[in-house]
């Protein structure tokens, strides 16, 4: 079964891709909430607009959390204190495509899911099973809170797992993620839809 993307026709002949893929709710399942509360948005994070609307540029990336966050990006500026990985992954909201950078870490009471069934950060990203779950709540999005997203590429990756548990930065493991390539496939669907005579050309050659 493909992982987690369908393209729809919506409204105007715009396709768009949607996140509904039950394997995808699973691994996002937190203790003992339940895929249909996952339907019904329990996982969606709040606009955090008290934060946004009181700072005047952008955020430069969010927390495990959603949350915004206005510093570099680093593993001593992640929610989570006690973690031993992190990585800055980039994703883009399943609905409008917006690009966001955001930050995965373990371990964390709430965050093993992220990664599914691995035992490390490493290993989900080697496997591809690295899932932020819904897009940070920001920028109008009218379906992006619900929707998912695409996981497209670690950006940083680091560890503390060494004897002196020091965080040192580890380049090997910030690669592309599979939505990466679903992702230019679905960006080469949109041009060919919206430029009909395309599609007429590759299928006269
Ligand atoms: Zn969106």
């Amino acid at each position: 079964m493909p992982r987690h993307l369908t393209v729809e026709r919506g409204a105007g002949g715009v396709k768009r891709s949607r996140a509904k893929c039950a394997s995808l709710t699973n691994l996002q399942v937190r203790g003992n909430v339940s895929s249909i509360d996952k339907v019904n948005g329990a996982d969606m994070f709040t606009d955090y607009d008290d934060i946004t609307e009181r700072i005047a540029e952008p955020p430069k990336w969010w927390d495990e959390y959603g949350v915004p966050r206005y510093a570099e990006y680093g593993p001593y500026q992640l929610a989570n204190i006690y973690a031993q990985e992190t990585a800055l992954v980039e994703i883009a909201c399943s609905a409008c495509w917006r690009h966001f950078e955001v930050a995965f870490s373990i371990p964390g009471a709430a965050l093993q899911e992220t990664i599914g069934k691995c035992g490390s950060l490493a290993e989900a990203i080697q496997k591809g099973e690295v899932h932020y779950g819904d897009p940070p709540n920001y920028g109008n999005c009218r379906d992006g809170a619900s929707m998912g997203c695409y996981d497209i590429r670690v950006l940083q990756y680091w560890s503390r797992a060494n004897e002196k548990h020091s965080w040192l930065r580890d380049s090997r493991l910030e690669i592309e993620l599979p939505d990466a390539r679903e992702m230019r496939r679905l960006e080469v669907e949109k041009i060919v839809v919206n430029f009909p005579d395309i599609r007429g050309r590759q299928q006269i050659s």
